[in-house]
């Protein structure tokens, strides 16, 4: 094999030699449950209150803001079904989302929708970007909480966070948004921006699997999911997964130190979409600007996303048709179909997700690797030949 890129950072991403380093005296030697009187218990609390202290610091928070949770599937679940159950006692029975949310809200909000719950799913333009007047116009007095992704996981769209806060506060509804894939890419700084509470998962940013965060804003009261011991302030049961905390604060630091380093890896992202992009009969997905700067999504008319795929790995790529969550399915991405992109032709597109350990060199390497296999793949398509027939 020539080379080894791996260009699906959206899906998970390794976790850092420095993350590694900064997890293992929790498994070797302070394994203490921080809930403990003892001397054990004491170190092992001290080291999750510094952890939590240290993730505070970055996002500009209060440390009692930050409650962890397993993932940011379930920071999704408890901010919306949280907010949707305590808002329920006020009235409040309505929730506002958009069509391209992450799996994790979507089916929260479809879950709530069968237990009595209204549930308005807002549509977004061209670029991916969330129809700010069909918003402003679907939430009411009866809205408890509005969920909008900072940046969407296929396309890289970035929404206009806050914009949309301000239209749900003057309604008296929350704020919730998904920043799972904007974490260490852009700068989140909660002193300004004024959402109630916001996700995110570590093992986008380079910390393990199974390790989540919601903020909380003070005064935001939800409904606990997890309901058992005195964890997180009596708000999210369950023995602390100390390394796992302190991997996340480190990985967490690492990301703020590294966002300095994001204005070149979107010049990379550029310089592949201009490559991508000058084939023949393709086309961005996502808007050009306001988007993540490690996000290339590509649509190929005559092609396979799958078989595009496969030919990349065989390559040393690592690549992606889209969300790892819902690429096991055949359905069409349902990102995809909400910015116009019609059925037949959601299935040709793909996603390269970079980082900033995507060196010039894997850029080449892509460069040189995918118009050929696009070519070929092209080559054995009946449509091809229609297209091009009917093009001259
Ligand atoms: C990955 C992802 C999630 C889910 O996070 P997990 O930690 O894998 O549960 C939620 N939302 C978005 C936007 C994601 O990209």
């Amino acid at each position: 094999m020539a080379r080894f890129v791996y260009a699906d950072n959206a899906a998970t991403t390794p976790v850092s030699q420095a993350v590694i380093d900064a997890m293992a005296p929790c498994f070797a030697t302070s394994w203490g449950n921080p809930s403990s009187l003892h001397s054990k218990g004491r170190e092992a609390k001290k080291i999750l209150d510094d952890a939590r202290e240290r993730i505070a610091r970055v996002f500009r928070c209060e440390s009692g803001e930050l409650y962890f949770t397993s993932c940011g599937s379930e920071s999704d679940n408890w901010a919306i079904k949280g907010a949707a159950l305590r808002g329920r006692k006020k009235g409040r029975t309505h929730i506002v989302t958009t069509v391209i949310e992450h799996p994790a809200v979507l089916n929260t909000c479809k879950a709530l929708e069968k237990e009595g719950f209204e549930v308005s799913y807002i549509g977004v333009d061209e670029n991916g970007v969330v129809d700010m007047e069909a918003l402003a116009a679907a939430i009411t007095e009866k809205t408890a909480v509005v969920a909008v992704m900072y940046a969407n996981n296929e396309i890289g769209t970035i929404q206009p966070i806050r914009e949309i806060c301000d239209l749900a506060h003057a309604k008296g509804a929350l704020m919730f948004t998904d920043a799972v894939q904007a974490v260490g890419n852009v700068d989140i700084d909660l002193s300004a921006l004024p959402v109630d509470m916001l996700a995110m998962s570590g093992h986008k940013i380079h910390a393990p699997k199974g390790i989540g965060m919601l903020f909380i804003r003070k005064g935001v009261l939800l409904t606990n999911l997890i309901d058992g011991g005195g964890q997180e302030k009596r708000h999210r049961a369950g023995t602390e997964n100390l390394p796992y905390i302190v991997g996340l604060a480190k990985a967490i630091e690492l990301a703020a130190e590294q966002l300095s380093d994001m204005p070149r890896v979107a010049k990379m992202r550029d310089r592949l979409i201009d490559a991508l992009t000058a084939i023949p009969y393709s086309r961005l997905n996502g808007h050009k600007t306001q988007r993540l700067p490690g996000n290339v999504n590509v649509g190929f008319e005559c092609i396979e996303g799958e078989s595009m795929l496969l030919m990349l790995d065989m390559k040393g790529i690592c690549a992606s048709t889209g969300s790892a969550c819902s690429s096991a399915s055949l359905e069409p991405s349902h990102v995809l179909l909400a910015i116009g992109v019609p059925h037949e032709k959601a299935h040709g597109s793909i996603r390269l997700s970079i980082s900033h350990e995507t060196t010039e060199e894997d850029i080449d390497y892509i460069i040189e690797t995918l118009p050929p296999i696009v070519q070929r793949l092209r080559d054995m398509s009946p449509l091809w030949e229609e297209v091009v027939k009917n093009n001259k």
